[in-house]
């Protein structure tokens, strides 16, 4: 699920790697033992995004805030770490779910904590200065070096050994296929690689960066933006790449950030992925990772801890009015069923496109005739007894098992220091991404525990034919539209631009789906970009 210093690992080759199941809510069950939950937040509030809200609710009372962030992800809580930067504190957070952090929340039993979405961030690039200065502040980053290279903490850079490859049920070091390569896979990977080497220094006519996160301050004069018209797979064909193990490789990782394949997403995407992350440190190669048990719900637990208090979860807001002063939202307290409303000068909306259809409908008739696709995700904490391995490269952080459904499985323990564990903890990552989205997500919301809990045993049994045994808890995650994809035609779409303008200096937006890349660091930036928007 990285992506490592390539050329590395070609060398070693040529000698022998959302929204939670809200209508879902929680169950646990047992079933031949094993404890099953389904976690997300729970089915009343799920029920309630969807329906239309009657016109004259109860309303119970009445707050008044100077800010309201909607919202408590990781867009919504940059935003509030940069009010606080800029000494604004007079702000309230509304988080629909029970527990903060989006898509980067995580879940815990008694052997492990474990996220249910994101989990790792790759070392920033060296001019991300802001997520710099934020993970010194957090004392992951503990210095720099004589060369200005950020030194980072060794207890946060993933340990060794990161990743491994199933093949042939053998396991070989690395994600880039190396094992049983022919002439044609190595000339073709080699290629790939020395091509992906020039994008990273690409710069476009405006002298910055063509491949660069954010997004948003990347090069908008190049000829490489028009390859966002045309699928990953186009462009390869077109470049005569044939090698089975590369469009393999590139298939997996584009599943792996984008959670769709090399036929939908779009060239420039996919070369984004490998050519924009150029991150240096003094202690580690480049493009190492970060990572921790609880993923990067580490990180949302570090940005939200200088603002707990103005955070209240639970709190699904339904509707935002405009009013001569600001704007009225009306908010249903799922803690005490009951709808309240919120007055504030500004609203900072860091919630999903189709939260915002829904709330601002009175308000806006913005044009949102783009090709948007939210991608469903399963998300799996398998608890394991008496775990066995199979043969060659020992169980790494990352595990991948070729031509599989699954993007394989993360090790939820990898960077304890203890050297036993009474029982093992693996986070099985899977993109819903056979079939159209829409359909995909009715389809896993309608699925009973027993049908989820038997798919999710049969993909772990893909590794380990005898693995249900051993198999003491499963709790699992839907994300029913989990995350923005960065489809044919959308990541650079003029239009996509005009959806992040505020509404009459009172309604600013911040989320992923204004990038059209989630990750860390573009949510990151998404809420110090609107605060400056609303701070100007
Ligand atoms: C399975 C999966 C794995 C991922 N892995 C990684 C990874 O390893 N590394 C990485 O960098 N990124 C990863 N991501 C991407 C991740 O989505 C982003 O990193 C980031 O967490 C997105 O943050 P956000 O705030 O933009 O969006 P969200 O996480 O979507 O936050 C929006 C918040 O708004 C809340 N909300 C929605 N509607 C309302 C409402 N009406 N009222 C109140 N609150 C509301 C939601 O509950 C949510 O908490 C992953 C995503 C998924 C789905």
């Amino acid at each position: 699920m990285t992506r490592k210093n390539f050329l590395k690992k070609l060398s070693l080759s040529t000698a022998g790697i959302y929204f939670a199941s809200l209508w879902a809510g929680c169950k646990a069950a047992t079933q031949k033992g094993i404890s099953f939950f389904v976690s997300g937040a729970n089915a009343k509030i799920g029920h309630l995004v969807r329906e239309e809200m009657a016109e004259n609710v109860p309303i119970s009372h009445t707050e008044k805030h100077e800010i309201l962030i909607i919202g408590g992800g990781v867009s919504g809580f940059s935003a509030a770490y940069f009010l606080q930067k800029k000494g604004v504190n007079t702000f309230k957070i509304i988080e629909l779910d029970d527990k903060i952090g989006g898509n980067s929340q995580f879940g815990e039993n008694e052997f492990s904590q474990y996220p249910y979405g994101a989990h790792y961030l790759p070392i920033p690039n060296v001019e991300n200065v802001d997520l710099l200065a934020f993970l010194q502040e957090k004392k992951i980053i503990t210095g720099v070096d004589a060369e200005k290279l950020p030194i980072y903490n060794e207890q946060d850079l993933c340990f060794d050994p990161e990743e491994r490859l199933l093949i042939q049920n053998y396991w070989q070091e690395g994600i880039v296929p190396n094992m049983h390569l022919t002439e044609g896979d190595k000339k073709d990977l080699n290629r790939f690689f020395a091509l992906i080497a020039t994008l990273k220094q690409a710069k476009g006519e405006d002298g910055k960066a063509v491949f660069h996160i954010p997004l948003a301050e990347a090069s908008q004069q190049n000829e490489w933006r028009k390859l966002d018209k045309i699928a990953f797979s186009v462009y390869l064909r077109q470049e005569n790449y044939t090698s089975k193990k590369l469009l393999w490789y590139l298939d997996y990782a584009c599943r792996d950030d984008y959670g769709q394949g090399i036929d939908k997403v779009s060239a420039f995407a996919g070369l984004h992925y490998f050519a924009s992350r150029k991150g240096k440190g003094a202690n580690c190669e480049e493009n190492a990772v970060l990572t921790w048990a609880n993923g990067n719900g580490h990180l949302v637990t570090l940005l939200a801890e200088t603002f707990l208090p103005q955070i209240q979860t639970g709190q699904l807001a339904r509707k935002i009015e405009m009013t001569e002063n600001g704007c009225k939202t009306t908010i249903y307290d799922s803690k005490t069923a009951k709808h309240y409303v919120i007055e504030s000068a500004k609203i900072i909306l860091a919630v999903p496109f189709f939260v915002r259809k829904k709330l601002l409908a009175n308000v806006e008739k913005t044009d949102f005739s783009l090709p948007i696709i939210h991608q469903p995700w399963l998300v799996s904490n398998i608890t394991l007894k008496n775990f066995t391995d199979k043969h060659g490269f020992p169980l790494a952080w990352d595990n991948v098992l070729m031509n599989s459904e699954t993007l394989g499985f993360v090790f939820a323990q990898h960077q304890s220091l203890k050297t036993q564990h009474e029982q093992l903890v693996f986070t099985l990552y899977k993109p819903l991404d056979k079939g159209e989205a829409r359909e995909i997500r009715k389809q896993y919301y309608a699925k009973t525990e027993e049908e989820l809990q038997a798919e999710i045993i049969a993909d772990l049994q893909a590794f380990y034919p005898n693995i249900a045994e051993q198999i003491t808890a499963i709790d699992c995650h839907i994300w029913g539209h989990g995350m923005i994809s960065p489809s044919i035609d959308f990541l650079l779409n003029e239009k996509k631009k005009d959806l992040r303008k505020p509404i009459a200096s009172k309604i600013f937006f911040a989320h992923t789906d204004y990038s059209g890349i989630s990750i860390f660091e573009e949510a990151f930036w998404q809420g110090k970009n609107v605060v400056e928007e609303l701070i100007n």
